[in-house]
């Protein structure tokens, strides 16, 4: 079977997801993508296109993100901060594992998604959680 091709900043998107979108079918894409990463933890691959999660959102225009120029940027920024590299596989897991460590327990979601509409969300979810012991059960180090 083929692996889960995953965008590198949708390890951010779904570390905060809350049921908002860009529409009611993404949002419901997005948590069914969600449950099944979480549930059966699969070999993700890392691209820089389009991918599981962009299949039902309204901004892919034919297999291209309208954002491209700057949800790329977003993606290399995740690569460089976590040791990895375009088209590794590695676990669910052990991929949020690395986000998790190198960027959202540094303080760094700021520095990745600084013009993503979504930011004022998960930047007040990310200080939260930096205090809360349970995140870090969450993320089962
Ligand atoms: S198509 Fe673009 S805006 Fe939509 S989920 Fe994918 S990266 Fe995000």
């Amino acid at each position: 079977m083929s692996s889960f091709e995953l965008r590198p900043h949708h390890g951010l998107c779904t570390a905060f997801f809350e049921g908002r979108g860009y529409s009611p079918a993404f949002i419901r894409h997005m948590t069914a993508m969600i449950a099944f990463l979480d549930s059966h933890n699969p070999d993700i691959r890392l691209v820089l296109h389009t991918d599981r999660i962009c299949s039902a959102c309204p901004h892919n225009k034919d297999g291209l993100c309208e954002s491209s120029s700057k949800v790329t940027g977003y993606d290399r920024q995740v690569l460089t901060l976590c040791g990895l590299q375009e088209n590794q596989q590695l676990s669910w897991k052990n991929f949020q594992e690395l986000v998790f460590l190198n960027i959202l327990r540094r303080g760094l979601l700021c520095t990745v998604c600084r013009d993503c509409q979504w930011l004022f969300l998960c930047s007040e979810k990310n200080k939260k959680f930096l205090t809360t012991p349970a995140y870090y059960d969450k993320i089962e180090l």
